[in-house]
């Protein structure tokens, strides 16, 4: 019999309607480590999902087919003790199913952690389109009718899930899927969203900084020196920022040779040294430069054993997700090194802050935005990050332990309104015969 984590994600899908079905799901019971699937044909589904070290007891895992498009739709609903599973929409080649749901997994158990060590009343999720590689991916026709098919899913799963922007996915992208399902948040400020994220992002990151310093003894981020991998939305707010608290020097680097020359021309007279680096894709050289501060603002991983020992840097806060190719080792490595490290997390909540509540609408300079970026709340990136580093001190563990260990307690509160309210939505999509339904 075809396991069915081995196919390609296409396969996967086209199994499923052999199957008579375009919905699958994998639920886990609370009570006990049995995981459900809707089909017994994907017992092989539970296999993987047991023992997956990202499953970490995910409430459920759904599954979809687009109906013109034939492309697998997944959403990954960790937790939602504090409220909805939220996390950003994916569009992404993946080469098997199990690649796949690695994926959700991992990134969904990570916006638990986020959202509940950024204090918002939102649970953990993930979404996940499976780019097929033939597909005209880069069409707005077809990206069209795959994001509206996503919204449609969306809809279907009663609100336990709610999407948003993420790698892959645009602006645009996210217009079509507000057609489609009210499931949905970071959607573009034409539409009454909350608009472009980044420069929140920066100035949260620039926050966590603060408070790294102020924690170490070693004042303020005037006349230090900052060394930026990635000028982009983020790295180029986050110029502005560190420019604005009088620091010495900022050395960016980017791969973007277009990007770096509109930099340059918009600081050649500035009073701040502000030089910009070309690099190539791969290149992380820049992360030997000796400086205060390194700020990783371009991809994922690059924290790991081939540059651990080169990093010029004794303390690292930036934006980019997942700076620790695995978290575990690469924090001791770095932790041995005496580096100080902001657990990405913790220091670019901003992005999804800025979104979270927008279904309440906005006002000029909200306080509800804004107390993140103070001093006087406990729950301020300053503070948190004060208390997150000092907590890793006193147990003598890692900054990426510490963050998680703050960030799992404060992810079992309940919804302060609702409860535990995504539990029940699943009880009601399964009692429902949701993976029957077309
Ligand atoms: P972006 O794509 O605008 O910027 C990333 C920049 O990194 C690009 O300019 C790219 O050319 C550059 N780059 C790629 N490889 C490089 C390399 N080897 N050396 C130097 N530069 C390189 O993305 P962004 O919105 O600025 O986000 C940056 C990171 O922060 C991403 O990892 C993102 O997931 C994360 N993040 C962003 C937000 C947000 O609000 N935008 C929120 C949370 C997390």
């Amino acid at each position: 019999m075809v396991d069915p984590v081995e196919l390609h994600p296409r396969a996967f899908a086209d199994h499923l309607q052999r199957l008579g079905r375009s919905r699958a799901y994998a639920i886990s019971d609370p009570s006990s480590t049995a995981i459900e699937v809707s089909d017994p044909a994907l017992a092989g589904l539970a296999n993987f999902l047991r023992a997956s070290p990202d499953f970490n007891g995910h409430e459920a895992v759904f599954l979809g087919v687009g109906r013109k498009s034939g492309t697998l739709f997944g959403a990954f609903v960790h937790d939602t003790h504090r409220g909805q599973a939220q996390g950003g929409l994916r569009f992404w080649p993946y080469p098997t199913l199990a690649a796949f749901l690695s994926d959700g997994l991992r990134l969904a158990q990570g916006m638990t952690r986020k959202n509940a060590l950024a204090g918002i009343w939102w649970g953990g999720g993930k979404g996940l389109i499976a780019r097929d590689t033939d597909a005209p991916h880069r069409d707005p026709a077809y990206r069209s009718v795959v994001y509206r098919e996503y919204a449609a899913f969306c809809t279907s799963l009663r609100g336990v899930y709610l999407t948003a922007e993420d790698a892959g996915t645009g602006p645009s992208d996210m217009a079509e899927v507000f057609t489609g399902t009210r499931f949905v948040t970071c959607i573009p400020p034409t539409v009454g969203g909350s608009g472009n994220p980044s420069p929140a992002t920066a100035k949260g990151v620039v926050c966590a900084m603060e408070g790294a310093l102020d924690h170490l003894g070693l004042g303020t981020l005037a006349g230090k020196k900052i060394v930026l991998q990635g000028t982009g939305n983020v790295g180029s707010a986050m110029i502005e920022e560190l420019i604005a608290r009088d620091v010495r020097a900022i050395i960016g680097s980017d791969i973007n040779t277009e990007r770096l020359a509109a930099l340059r021309e918009r600081y050649q007279r500035c009073e701040t040294s502000v030089e910009l680096r070309q690099s190539a894709p791969g290149d992380n050289s820049i992360l030997r430069e000796p400086c205060d501060i390194l700020a990783p603002n371009a991809l994922g991983g690059v924290l790991n054993p081939q540059t651990i020992p080169t990093i010029g840097a004794a303390l690292i806060c930036g934006a980019a997700n997942n700076q620790l190719l695995d978290a575990a080792r690469d924090g001791r490595a770095l932790r041995a090194r005496g580096i100080v490290y902001v657990p990405d997390f913790l220091a670019n909540r901003m992005g999804i802050v800025s979104c979270a509540n927008e279904q309440y609408g906005s006002v000029d300079n909200d306080p509800a935005i804004e107390r993140h970026f103070g001093r006087e709340w406990d729950n301020a990136v300053f503070n948190v990050t004060k208390r997150t580093l000092a907590f890793a001190d006193d147990r003598g563990i890692t900054t990426a332990a510490a963050a998680t260990h703050l960030a799992d307690e404060l992810a079992r509160a309940e919804h302060p309104i609702w409860g535990h309210r995504g539990r029940a939505i699943i009880r009601s999509l399964v009692a429902s015969r949701w993976h029957e339904r077309e």
